[in-house]
């Protein structure tokens, strides 16, 4: 398999993360409670962070919200939390910064959107006084550009001069030049106004997963500042989930994305951490990093005889799920762990063998037994009711042999 060659970039640190350079890819999130309302946003961020949130951004959009900041982060902190909280700035937040100091001093990081911050003015005194905020502060920037806000005075100049033209360029690529043209502008302009190269991050969000890939293809190539990669909108269910991962894949294969998020809209009541596993999934999937054990299962067939193949899959996954956190700490090494749960004997023993550890089912007509293998060996053949209770037992021994402190890494059958 090549080898993935990152973009260089200078190292952005954000609280205790760096991003960027040969940081691993950070995985990042939002919020999506009312920051006023302190124990739910400390709640989320909380899961968030557990789930595997490296970086969570919450949204500063009013005096209650700024007020809060400084309560969220030091709840976090008193709970062993110190994931970085990103404040999200929207149209007022120049204000806000000015007007509430423990919130500019509290977040690691600011988020500016050049598009909706001077809207209506003729200078960027707006943008002008969030940077010198941080710099005062010596907290970096995400410069978020989003086409759904785009700077419309700098559109609407590019459609004209553009029209002007002998032969006019498409809209499409008018805009995506006029995203390309305010991040770098502003990017600038932050660095006129005192923060460094190494303290700004760009991204630059569309919702269309061909603009996603170009825009970010041609910001590359313009800059080496850090980028944030994020299809923006993603939507719902499997829709945002490929969407995303079509979009994100190509640029994270071609180097190219220091951190990522995957913005899924949950259901209604819906778990908020999916998003946090959804990145981390497309990062395990391309072998960029690694955060739980894998577990190949094969989609099932007519030669399955019924759903015990299906509910060991669930099983298997549920219990990696829950034991990582614990894992994590005490063996080393165990999110390299790969596993696989397959529904008879066609494939079940080569894919097996690939594996780690893997467990053929008995499909259709076959004989009621389920052979283990464990490291490319056949290890044990197990029948019977507790099948799962025993395979279990077999991952758990596996996990302390292999991962543990000091143990041998041969496992042996008792
Ligand atoms: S491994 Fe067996 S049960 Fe699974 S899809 Fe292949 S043939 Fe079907």
């Amino acid at each position: 398999m090549p080898d993935i060659v990152r973009r260089k970039t200078p190292t952005v640190n954000i609280g205790n993360v760096r991003v960027g350079s040969d940081a691993p890819v950070v995985v990042q999130s939002m919020t999506n409670t009312d920051t006023a309302d302190i124990a739910s946003t400390v709640r989320q961020v909380a899961a968030l962070a557990r789930a595997g949130s490296e970086i969570v951004r919450v949204t500063v959009n009013n005096d209650a919200a700024a007020q809060a900041v400084p309560f969220i982060v030091d709840t976090l902190a008193s709970e062993g939390i110190h994931v970085p909280i990103v404040g999200d700035f929207h149209y007022n937040g120049h204000l806000l910064l000015k007007k509430y100091p423990g919130c500019a001093r509290a977040l690691a990081k600011y988020r500016i959107n050049p598009g909706n911050c001077s809207i209506g003015r003729k200078d960027d005194d707006n943008f002008r006084t969030m940077i010198e905020c941080a710099v005062e502060n010596q907290k970096p920037v995400r410069i978020g550009v989003n086409w759904g806000s785009l700077d419309q005075a700098l559109l609407t100049r590019m459609m004209d001069e553009n029209a002007r033209l002998a032969e006019p360029r498409e809209a499409r690529d008018v805009m995506i030049e006029a995203m390309l043209v305010s991040a770098l502008d502003s990017a600038a302009a932050a660095e006129r106004y005192g923060l460094r190269h190494d303290q700004i991050i760009l991204s630059a969000k569309v919702s269309g997963v061909h603009d996603l890939i170009d825009v970010y293809r041609l910001l590359a190539a313009r800059c080496d500042y850090a980028l944030h990669l994020g299809l923006t909108e993603a939507g719902m269910g499997m829709k945002g989930l490929i969407a995303s991962t079509a979009g994100l894949a190509p640029l994270l294969l071609d180097g190219i994305g220091d951190t990522i998020r995957v913005s899924l809209t949950p259901k209604p009541g819906g778990d908020r951490t999916e998003e946090v596993l959804a990145a981390q999934q497309i990062l395990q999937s391309l072998n960029i990093r690694s955060f739980a054990p894998l577990v190949t299962a094969c989609p099932g067939c007519g030669r399955t005889t019924s759903t015990f193949f299906q509910e060991l899959a669930q099983q298997v996954q549920s219990y990696l799920r829950d034991s990582m956190p614990a894992w994590r700490q005490r063996f080393p090494g165990v999110e390299e762990m790969k596993l696989a749960v397959m529904g008879c004997v066609v494939n079940g023993p080569g894919e097996s063998k690939h594996a780690d550890i893997g467990i053929s089912l008995p499909g259709t007509f076959e004989d009621p037994v389920a052979p283990v293998y464990v490291d490319g060996r056949l290890f044990v053949t197990l029948r019977g009711d507790h099948i799962v209770e025993e395979f279990q037992k077999i991952l758990d021994e596996y996990v302390h042999t292999r991962y543990g402190a000091g143990a041998s890494r041969e496992l042996v059958e008792a």
